[in-house]
Parts: C-alpha cells; sequence; structure tokens
C-alpha cells in the first residue's frame, strides 16, 4: 500500500477513535467476542495456514498459538471491567482533602507489527490487550508466514470496522513507511537490529514503544537434577516450532560430571520424539524459507556435530542438531540460533557460569535445572533476564498471569493478560480535591507552617 491510503488509514481511525466510541467498555467487550467468533470459526484454516507456512503439527498450533488467542480473549473478557477501573492509591495528608487515584486510558491508535514464527500467537495476542483497553489497531502481520499473514489480514477484515481495526500486508518497505505515520504506540516484535530502527522511528513522534525481541536464551544444567525429566523438557523446549521461538533454549551448560551422559539421553531423546529420519515426521516443523536454511546452515559448518547436522534448502528441513563445545566467539554462540541447533558446552562452577551469562546481554529466557533450592535461589537472584524457569522450559510465556517480555536486548515492555491493558494503556495520575474544605498549610505566608508540613507530608 502506498504513503497516501496507510495516511488515509490513520486518518479514519484517529478520527474514529476521537469519536470516544472505544472508551465504553461495551464496545470493547463486543468487539473481544466478535474476534473471539472468528478465530473460532477459522479454526481448521489457522492450522492449514500453520501447516503451510511452517509444517505446523496440529498440537503445536494450538498449544502454541489457537488456545493462547482464545485464552487471552477469555481472561481480558473476564477481568477487563476492573483492570480499566480508576485505581485508588494514596495521598500525603498534607494535601487533604485531596484523594489520589490512577485512571487507565486508552492511548489512542497503535501500530503492531507482527513475525512470522508464531504469527498468529504474536499478532492477535497483543491485539488483544489493545482492544480492552480501547485502541484503535493497525496491524502489520509478517510477510514471511504468507498464508498466515493473509488469513490474519481476511479475519480483521471481515470482523471489524476498518476505522476501528485493519491489518495491512507487505515486508519491510510497507513497515517503513507506517513508521512514518504518527502513531500514539507501537508494539513491534522481531528481531533486535528491526527493533532498534523502529525505535528510532518512534523517537521521531516521541511515540510510546513496546519491543519484544529475542536473543540467546541459556539453559544451564546442574549436578543435582533428574536427568530423565530435564533431557525431556529441554529437548521440548529446543526442537519445539523446530527451535523458531523466541523463548527456545538457546544452548546448554551442562555441569562436566554428568555431559557426556547428558547429552546421550538427549540424543536418545530425539529420536523417540521425531523418528531415526525427522524429515519424515509429522510432529518436527520446516523451516520457514529458505534463507533461513542456509543461514542456519553456515552456522553449523566447522562445528563438532553429535547428531542431525544435515539440512535441505528445497525441503525447508534442518534435522534436530546438537553441537559439541563450539567456540565462544563462533557465530553460533554470537548470533541468536532460532533454528533447531543446541549447541552444549560443559561448566565446572556455578559461579563462572552466571558471570559468563552476565557478560553476555540479558536474555529474553534463562532455564535453570537442579534439586537444589539455594542454586534455585541463587541463579533468579544473581542474573537478569526477561523470565526464568526452574526445571521447566518455556512455560512462562504462555500464560496470562505473568508479565511477558524481556529487558535490555531482549526487549522493552512486557504483556499479556494485565500486562497487556496496562501496556497500552496510559496510567493518567489524578488528583481530586474539593473546594469546600482547602487547608491553607502550602500557602504564604509560610511562618510557623514548616514543623507541621514535616509532620504530614
Ligand atoms: P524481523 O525483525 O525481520 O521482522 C519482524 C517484523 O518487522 C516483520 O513484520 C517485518 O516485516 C517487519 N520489518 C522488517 N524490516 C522492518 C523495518 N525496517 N522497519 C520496520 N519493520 C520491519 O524479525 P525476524 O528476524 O523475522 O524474527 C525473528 C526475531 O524475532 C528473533 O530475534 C526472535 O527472537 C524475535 N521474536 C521475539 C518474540 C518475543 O515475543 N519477544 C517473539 C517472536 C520472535
Amino acid at each position: 500500500m502506498d504513503r497516501l491510503g496507510i495516511h488515509d488509514i490513520v486518518m479514519k481511525m484517529q478520527a474514529f477513535y476521537g469519536s470516544g466510541v472505544t472508551k465504553d467498555l461495551k464496545f470493547r467487550r463486543r468487539q473481544l467476542e466478535l474476534l473471539r467468533r472468528s478465530v473460532v470459526e477459522r479454526e481448521r484454516d489457522i492450522y492449514d495456514a500453520l501447516r503451510k507456512d511452517l509444517g505446523k503439527p496440529k498440537l503445536e498450533a494450538y498449544l502454541g498459538e489457537f488456545a493462547l488467542i482464545i485464552r487471552e480473549i477469555d481472561y481480558a473478557l473476564s477481568h477487563m471491567d476492573s483492570w480499566a477501573r480508576p485505581r485508588r492509591v494514596g495521598a500525603p495528608l498534607a494535601f487533604f482533602p485531596a484523594r489520589n487515584f490512577i485512571a487507565p486510558e486508552p492511548y489512542g491508535v497503535s501500530l503492531i507489527i507482527g513475525t512470522w514464527n508464531f504469527p498468529f500467537q504474536l499478532s492477535l495476542v497483543p491485539l488483544v490487550g489493545a482492544i480492552a483497553a480501547g485502541n484503535c489497531v493497525l496491524l502489520k502481520p509478517s510477510e514471511v508466514a504468507e498464508a498466515s499473514s493473509g488469513l490474519i489480514s481476511r479475519i480483521i477484515r471481515d470482523t471489524f470496522d476498518p476505522a476501528f481495526v485493519a491489518a495491512i500486508e507487505g515486508g519491510p518497505e510497507t513497515a517503513s513507511r507506517l513508521l512514518e505515520e504518527r502513531f500514539d504506540h507501537i508494539f513491534f516484535t522481531g528481531s533486535v537490529a528491526v527493533g532498534r530502527a523502529v525505535m528510532s522511528a518512534a523517537a521521531e513522534h516521541l511515540t510510546p514503544v513496546v519491543l519484544e525481541l529475542g536473543g540467546k536464551s541459556p539453559c544451564v544444567v546442574d549436578l543435582e537434577v533428574d536427568m530423565e525429566t530435564a533431557t525431556r523438557k529441554i529437548t521440548w523446549g529446543k526442537f519445539f516450532n523446530a527451535g523458531q521461538s523466541c523463548v527456545a533454549v538457546d544452548y546448554l551448560l551442562v555441569h562436566r560430571d554428568i555431559k557426556d551422559k547428558f547429552v546421550g539421553r538427549l540424543t536418545r531423546l530425539i529420536k523417540e520424539f521425531y523418528g531415526d529420519d525427522p524429515s519424515k515426521s509429522r510432529d518436527y516443523c520446516k523451516i520457514v524459507n529458505r534463507r533461513h536454511v542456509e543461514r542456519l546452515s553456515r552456522l553449523m559448518a566447522g562445528q563438532k556435530i553429535l547428531i542431525g547436522g544435515t539440512a535441505d534448502a528445497d525441503a525447508r528441513y534442518v534435522a534436530p542438531t546438537i553441537i559439541s563445545e563450539p567456540a565462544w566467539d563462533s557465530p553460533i554462540m554470537q548470533e541468536e540460533i532460532f533454528g533447531p541447533i543446541l549447541p552444549v558446552l560443559e561448566y565446572v562452577d556455578l559461579d563462572e557460569a552466571i558471570s559468563k551469562i552476565n557478560s553476555m546481554p540479558h536474555p529474553l529466557a534463562l532455564y535453570f535445572f537442579s534439586l537444589n533450592r539455594r542454586k534455585q535461589m541463587k541463579i533468579i537472584s544473581e542474573t537478569s533476564s526477561g523470565g526464568v524457569c526452574i526445571n521447566e522450559t518455556v512455560l512462562h510465556q504462555p500464560t496470562t498471569t505473568l508479565p511477558f517480555g524481556g529487558r535490555g536486548d531482549s526487549g522493552i515492555g512486557k504483556y499479556h493478560g494485565r500486562w497487556s491493558f496496562d501496556t497500552f494503556s496510559n496510567m493518567k495520575a489524578v488528583t481530586k480535591s474539593s473546594l469546600r474544605l482547602d487547608l491553607n498549610l502550602r500557602y504564604p505566608p509560610y511562618r510557623n507552617k514548616l514543623s507541621l508540613i514535616r509532620r504530614l507530608f
């Protein structure tokens, strides 16, 4: 779409927002119900699109996309009245009878830019929060997952008044054009590099941004561990969606004393999950396109491969792969892998492992496996990341009750459930006083008033 077309849509949205319709909670509810109905009606189409774009098995499509959207809508429907209510907070006695409260108000017109690895979830879950909070939304799904992008646009078109919510399909060029417009809020999911470009475009209009980015999420395995369960959870957390998840385990740090045994089990589990030839498994996703297969092949080149290591760009396939002890300065340990390759490195001292992690950019997720409570607490308090799972992988993400997002290079801002509502709201500070009663403590002349102010403020 050209500049004028985009500008026209944004102007219509500004007018729609200006009419005040979206301030009405009943209106917002109705829109969420409509969205729910459309998504449910298209459940089968969603699975088909995901099969086409990513070869996504139905269970993964249900768990990672469809169910999450429905749950997010249902959760918002049952809580949004209380989220939207002004929140009473304390006020200093010195200002009596003033009362303070926080009145959430919508930002106005939001731009949501999604990405391709969970194309429905990463477009529609933020949309739920934006609608619950009363915003108009212009949504751009990722062009990389073409079938999903088309279906998302159709769902949006068939569900909403285009002056309220609209979708525009397209790639970087369209996104750049969109970013020239003045939005009231921008919610972006994608890479660090593009996140930077989005933030600098937003700076032009001083538009608040949420950046949901990626990075290298480490998984540390302690000596005191139940290997059977730990390896199962890690294998799933790595190879779900063929590793194309922002919260996938990026690399493993395993205690030296158990490393060989641990890797042996991981290898066995890969076969158990995906068979002797994972390229034939219906439970194993495809890589999204040729470019990413080639990128992943480059990352594997020259590494010590323990299992897997094969790739076929025509079939959009990269085998579940484990590599041993890559150099920290090799590309595979410098870039986010975002694919089914698992580097395994050994460590001896937990403090050293923590120092290594802390010397790298803040990860989106950090995973720790240990039966030792003291070490669990140590990891939580001595490392910093968007989220942590202890004896688990990934599960802090698909939930409405935890804030999801990164910090530093892995992102800015949180969403899901109530955090989505807050993220898409301006938290307006309101002080409400009276004209009938007005203490004169704060007014000149100040003589003899300071000691009382000291006590009451
Ligand atoms: P990307 O940054 O290339 O693309 C994401 C979106 O940005 C797409 O819609 C794309 O069209 C748009 N875009 C591309 N160029 C742009 C530009 N110059 N200006 C504005 N928009 C532009 O994303 P990717 O590399 O394909 O996605 C993978 C990355 O996303 C990984 O780093 C992954 O960790 C991250 N990710 C993060 C989350 C999260 O929730 N934190 C979720 C999924 C993926």
